[in-house]
């Protein structure tokens, strides 16, 4: 295994991975989901979770050789991979066409794709400040950012509510679970681009969950704090809040650098005491794929530690 998938392994543990399948409620027995940017991350976190507890998962990434060695790992018949790059929409319309071609149906769509951008540092200040540069705002990175974080769960939204719909007949409902972020309810906790992405796909989950419910179609969002995947290394590695030049987060991040991640959002957190990991996203997740929530929509769960109760802002 790579060294990135060796370090987060070990972020995704929590007390819930820990109990063997067998004495689990199987919360999505049966259930057909797509996740997408599930080859790494939160988003490989709730593949996981999401196999453990009975679904069968379409992982819909760019990342075609990390996510078809997941997909292997965890056996061909409840996991596969499907190449999807979601600011594509022909891209999404196939992801949700081969997952009801193989499966028959889809239950439950979560998109965890996302990008942080980057981002010039303010003026008259060096690359080691959170955030600012909004008089040198890059229109094209922009763009980006906001084609895959909220463009791109707008499009699965589409085609997956199509497919539910199509299939109402023969069960009815569905559910959408979208990553969003704390950065979708505050400012000063990323990128301009980033921020606004999330606030956006805040936003749209609450419109998606008014039009959807009538078809028993419920649409929520998971925002997490920080957890230490490879976006959030990523960012921190240059000591400043974005991408590096190159873009994107990096394939793999060793056990070291995960680490000084942890200790530093456990120093940011509200809550003193636990680490925030892959895992506790994708148990929540996880409970809003499943029907112990069945009825909560256009709900936003924060997964933070009470750092959005405190307001307290990084940097
Ligand atoms: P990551 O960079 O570690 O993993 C992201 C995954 O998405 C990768 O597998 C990548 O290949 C895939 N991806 C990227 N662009 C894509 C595209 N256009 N189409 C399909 N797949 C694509 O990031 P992560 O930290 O695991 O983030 C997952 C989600 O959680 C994101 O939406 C992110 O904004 C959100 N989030 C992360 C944190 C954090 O601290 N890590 C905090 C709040 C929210």
């Amino acid at each position: 295994p790579q060294a990135g998938s060796v370090a987060l392994g070990a972020t995704n543990d929590n007390a819930a991975a820990a109990v063997p399948v067998q004495q689990q409620h199987r919360r999505l027995d049966g259930k057909v989901a797509i996740v997408t940017g599930g080859a790494r991350g939160i988003g490989e976190a709730i593949v996981r979770a999401f196999v453990r507890h009975g679904a069968r998962v379409v992982i819909a990434d760019i990342d075609d050789a990390v996510g078809e060695a997941l997909a292997a790992a965890l056996g061909g018949a409840c996991c596969s991979y499907v190449h999807c790059d979601v600011s594509v929409e022909a891209d999404v319309e196939r992801a949700v066409e081969c997952c009801v071609a193989r499966h028959g149906r889809l239950d439950v769509l979560c998109n965890n794709a996302g990008v942080l951008g980057r981002q010039a540092p303010p003026a008259g200040t060096s690359a080691g400040t959170k955030s600012g540069g909004i008089a040198s705002l890059d229109a094209a990175e922009f763009d980006r950012v906001l084609r895959v974080n909220t463009l791109g769960a707008a499009l699965g939204m589409k085609h997956a509510a199509r497919a539910m719909l199509q299939r109402r007949g023969g069960g009815g409902g569905g559910s959408i679970v979208s990553v969003a972020s704390v950065a979708g309810v505050l400012g000063g906790m990323g990128p301009h681009a980033y921020t606004a992405s999330k606030h956006a796909l805040v936003g749209l989950t609450k419109n998606a969950a008014c039009e959807l419910g009538e078809h028993g179609i419920r649409v929520n969002c998971v925002s997490p704090f920080g957890v230490a995947t490879p976006m959030l290394v990523n960012a921190w590695r240059h000591g400043h809040h974005g991408e590096d030049e190159e873009g994107g987060a990096p394939a793999s991040v060793s056990a070291e650098e995960v680490e000084k991640a942890e200790e530093m959002v456990r120093g940011l957190a509200t809550l003193k005491g636990p680490t925030l990991r892959a895992g506790d996203i994708a148990e929540a997740a996880l409970f809003l794929a499943s029907e112990e929530s069945r009825y909560i929509s256009g709900h936003n769960l924060v997964v933070d530690g009470g750092v959005t109760t405190s307001r307290n802002v990084i940097g």
